[in-house]
């Protein structure tokens, strides 16, 4: 039987959510395009509703939330926040905490986690290179044992929170190559602090989201305890994949959220602006276009939470991970080319309005465009799709 329902506790959860980021979050959120960061008493609001790392388990301050209750919760962000700030600010830490709640040593969950879902510390994640993106064994940085301490070096690039966590406190869960000859077996992941010697920050000038940073970090010769790594020696490469895919439903939801929102904002427009003596909202050829774009992001916000009802399955032992891995990337591929699409065309509706820097909707449009690259680019998900369809035979490379 299908039921496209949400259970009771769920929509009290959307509720609360949806009344405090309409409150908190929509008022402000155009702001964040100049003060480029997310003010402190959105944080805080958010830690004091359990909304930072909400996949947590409650033993280190999160809601211990499966991914489709964190899902509802992307989507309402994402609807209250055309920026994408507060959106990304959620996802990473909701993703990374997961796997950091799985699979972090008991130790390095109580020093970190309660500082996370408490909003003073950042969680990122940070496995992208200048050299190495997609091809995640194409990693240069490394990591080596030294009696009871590891020692990194490298360098990481087109990271979110940076900044976020070298000034607040935090880091990122990192991987590394510690086995060269290995190759998806010689990977390590690892918690790395930012605020610590021999780490450089360096900073980016995204096109959008600005109201969290993105950028990279050198590391020299840096010493971490060996109680900061995430699972085990050598299963960096596996583990990672994990969070990705928990990263790539989430947001399949933010993108249709932001899209849908924008078509809203955008029938409004229809409707008040008039042309040829017509609201423009009675031409048949914006009408078709906006109920073209409403059916695709109905099926993607649909197909989004199917993924993550799959990813969640798999923890209860009904679905496998190739499963998971087919249905999270059917969800990304197109998530981020309908939504821009569809912020698009609203930015079309409104004429030359539409091409300023006071039009919601282009902030959106270069906040949502990020997606078709960040946590895995949307032909990387035609990949892992095409690889579940024909077997790992066939795959063009290993
Ligand atoms: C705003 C933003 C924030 C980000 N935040 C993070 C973060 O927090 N942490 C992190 O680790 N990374 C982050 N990234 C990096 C992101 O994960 C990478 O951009 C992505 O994995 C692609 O890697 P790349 O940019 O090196 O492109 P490359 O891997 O060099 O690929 C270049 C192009 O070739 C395509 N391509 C590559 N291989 C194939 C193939 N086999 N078949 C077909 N096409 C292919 C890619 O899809 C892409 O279009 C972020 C990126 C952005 C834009």
């Amino acid at each position: 039987m299908l039921d496209f329902t949400f259970t009771e506790e769920q929509e009290m959860i959307r509720e609360s959510v949806r009344d405090f980021a309409q409150r908190k979050i929509a008022p402000i959120a155009m702001e964040m395009e100049k003060t480029k960061q997310i003010p402190e008493d959105v944080i805080q609001g958010m830690a004091e509703l359990g909304l930072i790392a909400p996949t947590v388990s409650t033993k280190y301050g999160g809601q211990g939330f499966d991914a489709v209750t964190a899902g509802i919760i992307a989507e309402e962000l994402s609807r209250a926040d055309p920026t994408g700030s507060i959106p990304v600010f959620y996802l990473v830490q909701a993703s990374w905490g997961h796997v950091f709640n799985k699979y972090g040593t008991e130790e390095a969950k109580q020093e970190i986690l309660p500082n996370v879902t408490k909003g003073k510390w950042f969680l990122g994640i940070a496995t992208t290179e200048s050299d190495a993106g997609s091809d995640v064994l194409g990693t240069r940085t490394t990591i080596r044992k030294e009696g009871d301490h590891y020692i990194v070096n490298g360098e990481k690039m087109y990271i979110s929170g940076v900044r976020e966590a070298y000034t607040r406190g935090g880091g990122h869960i990192t991987i590394a190559k510690q086995f060269p000859d290995r190759g998806a077996k010689g990977m390590t992941m690892f918690y790395l602090p930012l605020q610590q010697k021999g780490i450089i920050p360096t900073y980016v000038d995204d096109l959008g989201r600005e109201g969290i940073s993105t950028g990279g970090f050198t590391i020299d010769n840096v010493s971490i305890p060996k109680h900061y790594l995430v699972g085990e020696e050598g299963k960096g490469f596996y583990i990672v994949h994990e969070g990705y895919e928990y990263a790539r439903g989430l947001i399949a939801v933010i993108c249709a959220a932001a899209g849908l929102k924008s078509l809203e904002r955008g029938e409004k427009y229809l409707k008040e602006r008039k042309a040829f003596g017509l609201p423009l909202a009675k031409f048949e050829a914006l009408q078709f276009r906006l109920a073209e774009h409403y059916t695709k992001l109905s099926f993607l916000r649909l197909g989004s939470y199917w993924a993550l009802w799959t990813y969640d399955r798999e923890g209860q032992k009904k679905a496998t991970r190739f499963e998971v891995s087919k249905a999270i990337a059917m969800a990304k591929m197109f998530a981020s080319e309908w939504s821009t699409q569809a912020i698009d065309e609203v930015m079309q509706w409104q004429g030359a309005f539409g091409y300023t820097r006071e039009c919601t909707d282009q902030a959106a449009w270069r906040a949502i465009r990020s997606f078709a690259w960040a946590e895995g680019s949307k032909e990387i998900m035609r990949v892992i799709v095409a690889r579940e369809l024909l077997g790992k035979e066939y795959t063009a490379y290993k």
